[in-house]
């Protein structure tokens, strides 16, 4: 052997990838020391022997198919590795192979084309070790996605977060100019929440928030509603597709949900328990009502809630506001 075939043949044994050769039936006709660790295989057991007999789960495989169309058509491959992830059962080390924990491997497949010494076509199965990889990406994506948890929710309560309510609130009304649909927003507020505090300590108001969080929204019950912590003992929800009738159903009924709680609050003067108020608005914004404006006359509708009494529900329209409160309607200008 002259000296460059020589170093040839060392650089195959001493590379740190797997490198087989397949004649133009598939069958191996050199499998480097890599591969020897990593399949657990003596270098004699696979030389000479058949791809698939080898390794008969590769049959039908992505992998296959790359062998022929090299073997046949002189194309390389280059398998995606997150649809072929461990075609080969070869390991990392002696653990992971009693464990059964595959190597993650990127595999191409390269034509050899003949030339002097032989007129066969053969081909190469260069196979890299991709799981550190492949570990790194798992931990940013999982990583991502915490982040994106943290961003859409809401520490406190574990409702929405009001990023994630503005975000929603731009795509709903983009989708709502498109289909000509009304959308409806409420303002919550938890009434006299600072003698609560006050009484009882911040974290005894923690408690409370959280479970008026949960409670309100349970009774938000289509999935693309959304209730969101605006600041503080606010909250605010966008309720796409939504009527102003259907939103004073609604928010009557958090309302109801909120007295069922039936939270101590003995400084309070609307009612031995905690309460909320709300204010309801709707428009259109294929009409040229915007979230700004909506947003807006809700929060009127919420102090005049404040202004009534507290403990309900005021609906604004046009330039009126309705309460809804046990049935009982009135209206004005207030
Ligand atoms: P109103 O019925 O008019 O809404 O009265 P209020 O006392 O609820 O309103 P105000 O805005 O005067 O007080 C809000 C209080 O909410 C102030 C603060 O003590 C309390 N608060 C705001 N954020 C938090 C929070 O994250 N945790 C706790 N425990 N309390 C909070
Ligand atoms: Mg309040
Ligand atoms: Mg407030």
């Amino acid at each position: 052997m002259n000296s460059e075939l020589y170093l040839a043949a060392l650089v195959v044994q001493e590379a740190q990838m797997g490198l087989m050769v397949l004649d133009s039936n598939e069958n191996i006709v050199l499998f480097n020391e890599w591969l020897v660790k990593a399949a657990c295989l003596p270098e004699k057991d696979a030389i000479g022997k058949n791809l698939l007999q080898l390794f008969p789960e590769l049959q039908g495989t992505r992998l296959q198919s790359a062998v022929e169309t090299s073997l046949q058509k002189g194309f390389p491959s280059l398998l995606s590795q997150s649809l072929n992830r461990t075609p080969f059962p070869i390991y990392a080390g002696a653990e992971e192979h009693k464990t059964g924990i595959r190597m993650e491997q990127l595999i191409h497949v390269i034509p050899l084309k003949g030339g002097g010494i032989t007129r066969q076509r053969h081909c190469i199965i260069q196979i890299a070790n991709v799981s550190e990889a492949v570990r790194r990406e798992k931990i940013l994506i999982e990583q991502a996605k915490e982040l994106r948890r943290n961003l859409i929710t809401d520490g406190l309560t574990g409702i929405y977060s009001r990023r994630y309510w503005e975000e929603q609130t731009l795509i709903e009304f983009r989708k709502a100019r498109r289909d000509c649909s009304p959308v409806a927003m409420m303002m919550l507020d938890v009434d006299l929440f600072k003698h609560f505090n006050d009484t009882y300590g911040h974290p005894e108001g923690d408690l409370c928030l959280q479970r008026v969080a949960r409670a309100a929204a349970n009774e938000l019950k289509r999935p693309r509603d959304i209730l969101a912590r605006y600041g503080g003992e606010e909250f605010v929800a966008l309720l796409p597709e939504t009527n102003l009738e259907g939103a004073a159903v609604v928010s009557e009924r958090i309302v109801k949900a909120i007295q069922n709680l039936q939270i101590p609050h003995l400084k309070s003067n609307v009612a031995p328990y905690v309460t909320l108020s709300i204010g309801v608005a709707c428009g259109f914004p294929v009409g040229g009502d915007t979230q700004e404006t909506i947003i807006s006359e809700a929060d009127q509708a919420l102090y005049a809630a404040k202004h009534l009494g507290r403990n309900r529900v005021v609906l604004r329209k046009d330039e009126f506001f309705f309460t809804t409160g046990n049935i009982k309607i009135t209206s004005g200008i207030l």
